[in-house]
């Protein structure tokens, strides 16, 4: 069975898409648009006929269109341009023309087809922004779970799991256990707030004394480690001793009070080629803690 398609079939067609829809000659000058586009930029067919962009609409970009348009014609290359038009009915929309070049009996055409992208568009700011914010919020919470809420220092599940890591590579690290002297006393004396901001001053303290790179982490109440990625044997026990001694040197400032304090400290050192643990090396810094505990506090006990 054959079908006779009448001339005006097709047109017809283009005349029923909701996209605009637009014929130019290889002059750019309009040929025929469909009635979505007559729609959309308030003008009719037969009035457009043999007009330039710049003759029928001044308002628009004229010279940017006409530029795609002879483009397109020369190269026959399809060319897709966002370009942001006013629909008398739903305001200023998003549009994307997409420009491509058919021959009819020789004779060059400009087809260029017109999808509104305004929804898309404004969904996709939208989720861009929904990205953003739970972006920023994972960075938040995983801030917030790796850090201790009383000194902003890292906590102790941080610590375990960044520890862990530094051992499984080839660094050597520098493990440095801090215990403060006789802390009960200050908050018995001074009061827990005074004890809270003399933990924090400790941690003040020790983050002047080492790098960036290096950290301090609140395994406990009173307790800390510092790590110390890269540092050789020298280094560690150097920088034992000056925390020890920028800890006796500064006593915490509380309302009128100066509350001195002093600290213990196990320190120990983890050639990268070494096997042992994280755990193993805390319970050998411990061990040099109580040590240093033993043998009267405020000390620094290395091997
Ligand atoms: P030592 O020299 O033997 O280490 O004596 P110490 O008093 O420091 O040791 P002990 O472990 O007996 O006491 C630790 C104290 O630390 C007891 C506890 O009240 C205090 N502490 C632990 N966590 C906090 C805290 O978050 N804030 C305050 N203010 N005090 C805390
Ligand atoms: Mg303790
Ligand atoms: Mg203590």
């Amino acid at each position: 069975m054959s079908i006779e398609l009448s001339q005006a079939l097709p047109l017809a067609v283009l005349d029923a898409l909701p996209n605009p829809v637009l014929v130019k000659d290889s002059e750019t000058r309009y040929v025929w648009v469909n009635q979505a586009f007559e729609v959309l930029f308030e003008v009719d067919r037969i009035t457009l006929e043999g007009r330039l962009d710049i003759d029928a609409f001044p308002q628009r970009q004229a010279a940017q269109c006409n530029g795609g348009d002879l483009r397109v014609l020369e190269s026959g290359e399809v060319d897709e341009a966002v370009e942001t038009v006013f629909d008398p009915a739903l305001g200023p929309r998003e549009t994307i023309t997409r420009k491509s070049r058919i021959i009819v009996e020789g004779n060059h055409y400009l087809i260029g087809v017109i999808h509104d992208i305004t929804e898309v568009t404004e969904q996709n700011r939208r989720l861009a922004e929904a990205t953003d914010v739970l972006e920023r919020q994972a960075i938040e919470l995983e801030h917030v779970a790796a850090t201790d809420m009383l000194t902003g220092c890292m906590n102790r599940r941080a610590l375990f799991s960044y520890a862990d890591e530094l051992m499984d590579s080839t660094t050597s690290v520098g493990v440095v256990a801090i215990d403060l002297d006789h802390f009960k006393a200050v908050n018995d004396t001074y009061g827990h707030e005074a004890g809270d901001e003399a933990l924090r001053h400790i941690v003040a303290t020790t983050l002047e004394i080492i790098r960036s790179d290096d950290v301090i982490a609140r395994r406990s109440g009173e307790e800390f480690i510092v790590l110390l990625p890269g540092a050789d044997e020298t280094k560690t026990n150097g920088i034992a001793e000056r925390i020890r001694a920028a800890i006796a040197a500064s006593p915490t400032g509380f309302g009128s009070n100066s509350i001195p304090l002093t600290a213990s400290l196990g320190v120990v050192h983890h050639e990268g080629n070494e096997t042992a643990g994280f755990k193993e090396l805390l319970r050998l810094a411990d061990e040099r803690l109580y040590e240093a505990k033993r043998s009267g506090r405020n000390m620094a006990v290395s091997a």
